[in-house]
């Protein structure tokens, strides 16, 4: 399997540290507000990776956070320091406490975790629940000589990072940090690069999320939590961590210093992945220019949910995908054809069912050879997909067909062996078979009406007569 590495910026071969066990962690939702297409975007690279991994026969054992806390308005700024913190800002704005905008969005989370069929995480932490870990590991920091005081915040200090001979920020250009500090920022700060580790409470209002600490009452910053989870649940050092490309200039650096600077031991994370963004409309998605879509937005618009996944499928991780309502209908149409060729496939008429020739066995191995190197170079999923169309048009068996498409589906999670029936569209050559046999029964030719019945019947289908015609469904 090959990976590119934001820390090499290479491609490599995936050497996990202890095979076949591999422990991967993926930067989880901030439950302010629903999450968008654009974080379920990077949410599904991680489920396509967990799949592939597993398809090559690794032990995962993946986490993914849950932010409850400490992640503030100024990230967006340049300054993840500043500003409000999100959970308080949206309690104000739907008149709830922190607390249970914290727990609505997480369940809502939950729920779409679901509807998009990614496999559920072993362990979803929440920030709020590690507090005592947090709180630990800056106190570890901070023995360390890592950390220094100002009036707002314990802050870690990069330069005495550099200074003990550790590097920072290797994942990200270095002008991407520069750009990164738009905001006023703290003048108490040594470095523009230092970045909170325990926020104060401010002294004029009482905060709903605080805890006391060895440096008074306040909240973790957003950092730190990853690096204390991740370590909690996967060890010190392991094998990779996931997130879109905006955290690769500060979260993810910030992750690596903290958590190489606590333990002592590098790599922190072998292997770092970063999603591109999703696009809408050919630009930026945003809240405030009303197309920061959910998927409920996307169900209210009559689509599956799959749908959406398998238009993530459409696009390359690394390259930016952009969205738009009429490439969304466009894969929603190709899974309804999908649908509609398993069902195919999972009846096939006896003519169908053909004698195995040495040619088509080999036709069979190959496509399996060639989408497993598909995916495991670097998850090209647009070229496995296109193999898969190939595989469903060749003249291989049905039943090797449905094998090789199940397989497959291990990666994709389109919902291949449970497909709702609800959700597949009637083939033509079924309805034109049924339009037949109704004009033999209204010429009473019940003899050649019967013998399509049970043609059905092979293909998979039941035929109902009703008063005003007939109705189709598929056999149970
Ligand atoms: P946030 O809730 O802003 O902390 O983002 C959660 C995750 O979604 C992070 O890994 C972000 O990098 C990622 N993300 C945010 N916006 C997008 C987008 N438009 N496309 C893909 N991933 C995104
Ligand atoms: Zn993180």
């Amino acid at each position: 399997m090959k990976l590119y590495n934001s820390l090499s910026k290479k491609i490599e071969e995936f050497k996990p540290l202890n095979p076949p066990k591999v422990g991967m962690y993926t930067c989880g939702p901030t439950v302010y507000d629903y999450v968008s297409i654009g974080n379920w975007r990077t949410y599904t690279l991680g489920d396509f990776l967990l799949r592939t991994m597993k398809l090559n026969g690794y032990d995962v054992t993946y986490v993914m956070n849950i932010t409850d806390v400490g992640h503030l308005t100024g990230d967006n700024e340049g300054d993840a320091d500043q500003g409000q913190d999100r959970m308080e800002k949206a309690a104000k704005r739907e008149n709830k406490s922190a607390w249970e905008i914290a727990d609505f969005y997480a369940s809502d989370f939950m729920e779409g975790l679901e509807k998009l069929n990614l496999i559920r995480p072993n362990i979803i932490p929440k920030a709020t629940n590690h507090i005592a870990e947090q709180i630990s590991m800056i106190q570890k920091l901070e023995e360390k000589g890592f950390t220094y005081k100002t009036q707002d915040a314990i802050y870690f200090d990069t330069q005495a990072y550099e200074a003990k001979g550790f590097k920072y920020g290797q994942l990200s250009e270095l002008d991407q940090i520069k750009e990164g500090v738009r905001v006023e920022s703290n003048p108490e700060k040594k470095d523009p690069r230092d970045f909170a580790l325990w926020k104060f409470s401010p002294t004029d209002t009482k905060r709903q999320m605080e805890w006391e600490s060895p440096w008074g009452v306040g909240f973790p910053g957003w950092h730190i939590e990853c690096s204390a989870m991740s370590t909690k649940y996967l060890g010190d050092q392991f094998d990779v961590h996931v997130g879109g490309e905006d955290l690769r200039s500060t979260h993810h650096p910030n992750e690596i210093a903290q958590s190489e600077a606590a333990t002592g031991k590098k790599p922190f994370v072998k292997y770092w992945v970063h999603g591109a963004f999703l696009t809408v409309d050919g630009g930026r998605m945003g809240k405030s220019l009303g197309n920061a879509y959910t998927l409920w937005d996307v169900a209210e618009k009559g689509f599956g949910y799959l749908s959406l996944r398998y238009f993530y499928l459409t696009g390359h991780y690394r390259k930016p995908l952009n969205f738009t309502w009429e490439a969304l209908a466009a894969s929603e149409k190709s899974l309804e054809r999908l649908r509609s060729i398993v069902l195919d496939l999972k009846n096939p008429s006896a003519s169908e069912r053909k004698q195995l020739s040495q040619d088509k066995l080999e036709k069979v191995d190959g496509y399996r050879s060639e989408f497993l190197k598909a995916v495991n170079n670097d998850l090209n999923m647009p070229q496995a997909l296109a193999i898969m169309w190939d595989m469903v048009k060749s003249n291989i068996p049905s039943e090797d067909k449905l094998d090789l498409l199940y397989l497959f589906d291990e990666v994709f999670g389109l919902n291949m062996r449970n497909i709702n029936i609800e959700e597949v569209k009637i083939p033509q050559k079924v309805i034109d078979l049924a339009q037949k046999r109704e004009t033999f029964r209204r010429e009473n030719n019940f003899g050649k009406a019967d013998e399509i019945r049970i043609q059905l019947q092979q293909m998979g289908w039941e035929i109902i007569d009703g008063q005003d015609g007939f109705q189709l469904k598929p056999v149970a």
